[in-house]
């Protein structure tokens, strides 16, 4: 039998796995960690709460696989954008219908923009200069900083010319009630039993050439027939695996200029409840906060607030909480650290009716993504102004036959669901698809 080695548990290393595994090759997945399922994560609280995604970005299953893989596990909800508290810089909220929606508008028609214009727009300009053409009131252009956490980097910095990578399936952007990691738990369970899975297992290198690769983990080395690396492209850029022969220069060129957000998540329960709407959103220019933030009662019994941040804010609010332990961290916060994420946030708290004295903190789960390297040193790929060009895309979706490794992971699924769950899942099943082409002309049950 073929033998493919799948490194890396998220969802494109599952669903590559399980395509191939289906196929009748031999499937053996590693996976550094002690469970599968990489940034789709859920930490078991009074509630579950989602580490990293909590959106279906386009719910229209003819587009968005995953809509149908969850939908019979979870509730969906749809935010009502009446119900949103938009914050101005000084802390007032701003009640004009059309501010409250101006983000939005702005980004689709940059969007299209850049859809129709991407080949001759210089790659200096950002969404923000797209903006600055349209609109010259200040108040206009904070609101226009909330998009920053979307893709986890700031409008300033973010790429004009493939802004359309940032475009999401047809349909409505929905979050998941209940857990995400139930997607999780239907992948696992469609793996064909003769999947051999191997936990707390980080593979260090793969040494691979026209016939066969060896990959190298605990001082041991194993050959296989085929490679998926289901890394996160973060990882890549970082080379956190040893790859020989090195990946070709306009790759790693590639790797060099994308972009990995850092976008991160609080979770934080109070012993009361303070708020009134479901959505707040800070511009990033809000009591010098640096970064865009965003506010959601994701609970009222018990009362949680979950609270978005990236970019500068990010980087220096993880910095302030130190080191992680890895491959597992414990996201439930120490209490002597409670003050750290209180001195950046009691302002956008404040804004919205906490009082110190009358709502106290009962726990803070924060996730560590920026810190963690089997993360790939952040959330997923975006697209900045470093961004020359977006060929080594498609390069890296083909794969590389001639070395006997292909990559799986939310950048090389469709341009469409890029640096989401859908993308993995696509990344999966197209690298499970081009390996079953490149060996079709072989017997795979025979050989
Ligand atoms: C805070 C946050 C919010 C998000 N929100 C959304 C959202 O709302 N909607 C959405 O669709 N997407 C969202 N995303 C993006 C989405 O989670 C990812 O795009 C998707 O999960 C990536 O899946 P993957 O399989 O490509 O990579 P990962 O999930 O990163 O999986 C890679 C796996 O490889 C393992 N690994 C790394 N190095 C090694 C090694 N050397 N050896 C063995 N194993 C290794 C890792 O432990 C990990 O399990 C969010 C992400 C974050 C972090």
């Amino acid at each position: 039998m073929i033998r493919v080695a799948v490194i890396g548990g998220g969802v494109a290393g599952i669903t590559a796995a399980k395509e191939l595994a289906s196929k009748k090759f031999q499937v053996t997945l590693f996976e550094a960690k002690s469970t599968l399922g990489g940034k789709t994560c859920t930490f078991q609280s009074a509630i579950p709460l989602d580490l990293g995604p909590n959106w279906i970005h386009g719910d229209d299953p003819k587009h968005n696989p995953i809509v149908n893989l969850i939908s019979s596990e979870v509730q969906f909800h749809d935010f009502n954008s009446d119900k949103e508290t938009l914050f101005d810089r000084n802390g007032e909220t701003i009640d004009d219908p059309h501010l409250k929606g101006v983000m939005w508008e702005v980004l689709d028609a940059a969007i299209k923009y850049s859809y129709k214009n991407t080949a001759t727009i210089d790659s200096s300009l950002s969404l923000m200069d797209f903006a600055k053409t349209k609109y010259t009131d200040q108040v206009i252009l904070d609101c226009v900083t909330t998009f920053g956490n979307y893709p986890g980097i700031d409008v300033h910095d973010q790429s004009l010319k493939y802004l359309f990578l940032e475009d999401c399936c047809p349909g409505k952007t929905l979050f998941v009630k209940g857990a995400y990691n139930k997607l999780i738990n239907v992948l696992t369970a469609s793996l064909p039993q003769s999947v051999k899975i191997i936990t707390n297992t980080k593979v260090e290198s793969i040494t691979s050439n026209e016939t066969s690769a060896l990959i190298s983990f605990n001082n041991v080395s194993e050959h296989f027939d085929a490679v998926v690396c289901a890394l996160p492209l973060g990882s890549l850029k970082s080379n956190l695996i040893h790859i020989s022969p090195a990946l070709p220069k306009h790759i790693t060129q590639f790797f060099s200029q994308i972009g990995i957000g850092n976008l991160e998540k609080l979770y934080i329960t109070f012993s009361s409840k303070f708020w009134q709407s479901e959505l707040y959103q800070f511009p990033d220019s809000f009591a010098s906060s640096l970064s865009a933030v965003d506010v959601i009662a994701i609970s009222d019994d018990p009362p949680i607030l979950l609270v978005y941040y990236s970019g500068n804010l990010a980087k220096k609010l993880q910095h302030d909480l130190g080191p992680i332990r890895t491959p597992d961290w414990d996201p439930n916060l120490a209490e002597n650290d409670w003050h750290i994420v209180l001195r950046y946030f009691h302002k956008h708290f404040e804004a919205i009716g906490y009082l110190p004295n009358s709502h106290k903190i009962e726990s803070i789960v924060a996730t560590r993504w920026l810190c963690d390297p089997l993360a790939g040193y952040g959330a997923y790929p975006n697209f900045p102004t470093t961004l020359k060009d977006i060929g080594p895309l498609e390069d890296l979706k083909k794969g590389l036959p001639g070395q006997r490794l292909w990559f799986a992971g939310d950048y090389t699924g469709s341009l469409i669901a890029m640096s989401t769950v859908t993308g993995a899942y696509l990344g999966g099943q197209n690298a499970a698809a081009r390996i079953r082409d490149y060996f079709l002309p072989i017997d795979i049950a025979n050989s």
